[in-house]
């Protein structure tokens, strides 16, 4: 936008009028200052879809010297795809990209991601799938996020997959039941069916975290 005169040689709305220009602000009273027509700025386009989940993502995540923004990006696509809701990282405060290996722990375990309060770190062999499942943990152990209902529901649903050694989604489930839960929410965000046939029990359980986050996010 263009301003035609200064302000202490306009008059008022008189001369503004004789002249062809309109207020500014749209008040006559008040017009800020007077312009020309063909100048006011144009209403503002309607924004570009908001994307919450995927904005608050990319504020989480930093990386080290040497990691591509590309594979940030990658993370946030494959979480857009899955639909992530935005109440599902009400548990994260931050995540790690690193571009090497894990260290490795003690008996060669091979580690691409951890969760240990509220951090998320993910080294190079890091994706998605992994990704959710650090996610999935956040949201098990960040205290007050799920009524304690749902976490009784969770260890109970732990107990009967390995008394009856059955409804484990992955091997590493049968770890204990933190794994066994990210692990099964992590197969729940992806490939739902596949999780509720599997256990039925935790799909239903499943069903109620997304509901206790929503519910939590909304107060
Ligand atoms: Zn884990």
């Amino acid at each position: 936008m263009r301003i035609i005169f200064p302000l202490d040689k306009q008059g008022g709305a008189a001369w503004a009028q004789s002249r062809g220009l309109i207020p500014q602000s749209g008040d006559w009273d008040h017009p800020a200052r007077w312009v020309t027509r063909e100048k006011l700025p144009k209403p503002p386009l309607p924004s570009a879809p908001s994307r919450p989940m995927r904005d608050r993502l990319a504020s989480l995540i930093s990386f080290e010297a040497g990691v591509s923004e590309a594979r940030k990006e990658k993370l946030l696509q494959w979480m857009e795809e899955k639909n992530l809701p935005l109440s599902h990282l009400s548990g994260v405060d931050r995540i790690r990209l690193y571009e090497g290996s894990h260290e490795g722990r003690p008996g060669g375990a091979h580690v691409v991601g951890t969760y240990i309060h509220g951090n998320i770190h993910l080294w190079q062999e890091a994706g998605g799938p992994d990704l959710m499942h650090e996610i999935g943990h956040s949201i098990h152990l960040t205290k007050g996020l799920l009524p304690t209902s749902t976490l009784e529901r969770l260890t109970k649903a732990y107990e009967n997959a390995t008394k009856n050694d059955e409804g484990f989604p992955s091997q590493y489930a049968k770890k204990n039941e933190k794994e066994f839960v990210a692990e099964c929410y992590a197969v729940y965000m992806q490939f739902r069916d596949n999780l509720e046939r599997r256990n039925p029990e935790m799909g239903a359980i499943l069903a109620t975290v997304m509901e206790d986050l929503d519910r939590a996010s909304a107060t």
